[in-house]
């Protein structure tokens, strides 16, 4: 497959990304803020070019390294559910993986800090970066377990891979007032959780069941 047959017609055409917003609206996503970030992202750079003719349907997609990226649904619910409360500046993203999320998010904030453990990942997620001409992401890697002390605290905190419990080393990386959106739970028994960092603590709510691959530590 050619580029141009890439941004021509079949299902990465600008009618299946059409297609995919109507279905996201009828999932319940109403921030149009989101909706126009998930339209002008061209999910096909994201994922392997033998899937591309499936970048625009509302499903997660392997990506290697056993990993995927996430469905479309969960991507645009997250970052509505971190901007809900007023406009962010600087997030911490953990789990770069495919980079989709990312380049959602860096349409909507000023600056994004994210983490991924596998080198071969990020590199991939820098080189689709580099080709959008989108420059306000600084990729880490490093375990996004411990987030990056050197640069918090953050706004707003978004991981896309699911540790047991709230990580309080997370937590304190977050301003009083800001929003961290994560899934928790081992296999099958994840629950999407906004955390609100107090002047005393966190606050939490539990949101709706969700399926992530762990949060790991180490590098690779
Ligand atoms: N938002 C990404 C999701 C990728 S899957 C996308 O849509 O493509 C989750 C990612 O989290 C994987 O790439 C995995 O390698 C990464 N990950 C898991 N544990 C991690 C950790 N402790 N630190 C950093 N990244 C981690």
């Amino acid at each position: 497959m050619n580029a141009g047959s890439l941004f021509g017609t079949g299902m990465t055409s600008p009618r299946a990304r059409e297609r995919l917003i109507n279905r996201l609206r009828k999932e319940g996503i109403r921030d149009r803020s989101v909706l126009d970030a998930v339209r002008k992202t061209p999910r096909h750079i994201f994922v392997d070019e033998a899937l591309a003719s499936r970048a625009y349907e509302d499903t997660a997609l392997p990506i290697g390294h056993g990993q995927t990226i996430s469905q479309p649904y969960i991507v645009a619910r997250m970052t509505e559910l971190l901007l809900a409360g007023g406009p962010l500046d600087t997030v911490l993203e953990i789990g770069t993986g495919s980079g989709y999320q990312t380049a959602v998010l860096s349409q909507l904030v000023k600056r994004i800090y994210s983490v991924e453990r596998i080198g071969a990942l990020q590199n991939q997620a820098r080189r689709r970066f580099q080709s959008l001409g989108i420059r306000n992401i600084r990729l880490h890697h490093s375990d996004g377990g411990m987030g990056l002390p050197e640069y918090a605290p953050f706004d707003g905190i978004l991981v896309t891979a699911a540790p047991e419990g709230i990580p309080l080393a997370l937590v304190n990386q977050l301003k009083p007032g800001g929003r961290m959106v994560l899934p928790i739970g081992a296999d099958q028994e994840q629950v999407l959780v906004r955390v609100t960092r107090t002047n005393t603590g966190y606050e939490k709510e539990l949101l709706e069941r969700v399926v992530f691959v762990p949060l790991l530590g180490g590098v690779l």
